[in-house]
């Protein structure tokens, strides 16, 4: 933890472990010196003029070297005023970085609070794969920012393992329904606006908060019950696509028991799904809640699989989180693995037949791509998705489905709310085998290009 890991990329050898807290895919992203435990949003928005503006209310703590300048990932916006500790300090704000120098270095360890208050027109970070972050929709936003999106609306130590708490609080128009991940603590209306407060209890990385803002209604899927840890879930959508959302999303009440007898409990406080008012290439997971598309919809259920995808992801991916992009296989594998478990237990195609499938469609095309190191350009390749399935449904092999299913839910369970890289995946997983060890098998599915045979 230290300011020459701010440097610039560095390629690394397979396996080596990088300087603490510099992503190599996203090297300009987020400031290993200092972590920050909780930020507290007070935003209001403006949907026909697409202004946001309010305060975002940090609380840090310096590394292990006493900080004399911390930067903030924050994409263009007027700055107000930005404070350290309550006083008003000097700042630059240039190409997506606030660089706040302390008028006195922060000391070692020392726990310390950053105000910035500002404004503007939200607009999507621009990306390879089109724009990520805030988006302004025909009538609403919403926010969808894997991997690096989050600073398009908020000042954020942008890098997956500095997970944090939050307390979002929106004022928008009265007519508007907004939605946050997390618990909706109070929802106060004067004259024509409301401000909706929620709170994210659980440690939360900066790309998987969200908001939804437009005209939904909200359907309540599950209650809670305390005495079976049953969560709510909950539903908002426009109101015509209700007949669709009911069949093609009828069972998801039924995912998230089969899914908690297989990873262990959900990991949060509720889960809540949003069918936006506008089409998305993909849908996108978020913390306790899940972003899909008018698309996704058709009264057929042709996206279920999906649904389980974006589920299964609030156990990989959000409460065990990877420690830098480059082990974005960790999330996808599982994924796409739970997709085929869904399957197999709806009496659909078994896991088996899908990694049939999968393993024909990965043998003829390139073989060029490292599972556990994929490089920023493929990290959401097709590819990536089904050779981590497969590599799942191998390893299950490898291990045998008592052995299997036991790792999965200690891993699950071990870092719950954490953050992980593959080394630590690849040992717990060793710990199963018969022989204590996985390293050939690795080696071949995560490290190697080539695709190796299924194990029988
Ligand atoms: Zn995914």
């Amino acid at each position: 933890m230290d300011a020459s890991s701010q440097g610039a990329y560095e390629p690394v050898s397979p396996k080596q472990v990088p300087a603490p807290g510099v992503d190599p895919y996203f090297p300009t992203h987020g400031d290993a010196r200092y972590r920050v435990h909780r930020y507290e949003l007070a935003l209001d928005y403006r949907p026909g003029p697409n202004r946001l503006a309010g305060s975002a209310r940090l609380s840090a703590v310096a590394g292990g070297e006493p900080l004399r300048e911390f930067a903030l990932d924050l994409a263009e916006f007027r700055i107000g005023r930005v404070l350290v500790d309550g006083k008003a300090q000097h700042y630059t704000h240039r190409a997506g970085k606030l660089r706040v120098r302390p008028a006195k270095p922060l000391p070692a360890g020392a726990a310390f609070t950053v105000e910035v208050h500002y404004s503007g027109n939200p607009k999507p970070v621009r990306s390879q794969w089109g724009g990520l972050g805030w988006e302004e929709l025909t009538d609403g936003a919403l926010v969808a920012s894997q991997p690096v999106g989050a600073p398009s609306w908020y000042p954020c130590n942008d890098r997956p393992a500095d997970k944090a708490t939050y307390l979002v609080s929106i004022t928008t128009p009265s007519p508007y329904t907004v939605i946050v991940g997390g618990r909706l603590l109070t929802r106060t209306t004067h004259s024509s606006s409301t401000t909706w407060v929620y709170e994210q209890a659980a440690p939360t990385s900066s790309y998987l908060v969200t908001v939804s803002i437009g005209h939904y209604q909200s359907v309540l899927l599950t209650e809670a019950d305390p005495a079976t840890r049953r969560v709510p879930q909950t539903a908002h959508l426009p109101a015509r696509l209700l007949p669709d959302f009911t069949h093609d999303f009828g069972r998801q009440a039924r995912m998230m028991p089969f899914f908690e007898e297989l990873f262990g409990p959900y990991p949060f406080g509720e889960y809540a799904v949003v069918i936006a008012d506008e089409e998305l290439d993909v849908p996108v997971e978020a913390q306790g809640v899940a972003t899909f598309g008018t698309n996704h919809l058709d009264g057929a259920r042709t996206s279920e699989r999906l649904v389980a995808h974006e589920l299964a992801h609030q156990w990989f991916g959000n409460s065990v989180s990877i420690a830098d992009w480059r082990h974005i296989w960790l999330n996808e594998g599982f994924a796409k693995y739970a997709e085929w478990l869904w399957s197999e237990h709806v009496g659909g195609r078994t896991a088996a037949e899908h990694a049939a499938v999968a393993h024909a469609l990965l043998a003829g095309l390139p073989q060029d791509m490292r599972l556990a190191d994929p490089g920023k350009k493929l990290m959401f390749d097709d590819r990536l998705y089904e050779r981590g399935g497969l590599t799942m449904h191998a390893l299950r092999l490898a291990l045998g489905d008592p052995a299997f299913f036991r790792m999965i839910k200690d891993w699950a369970a071990i870092h719950r709310h954490g953050v992980v890289a593959t080394a630590e995946f690849t040992a717990h997983a060793g710990q199963y085998a018969a022989d204590g060890s996985l390293d050939g098998f690795f080696d071949a599915w995560l490290w190697e290009t080539a695709l190796p045979a299924l194990p029988h």
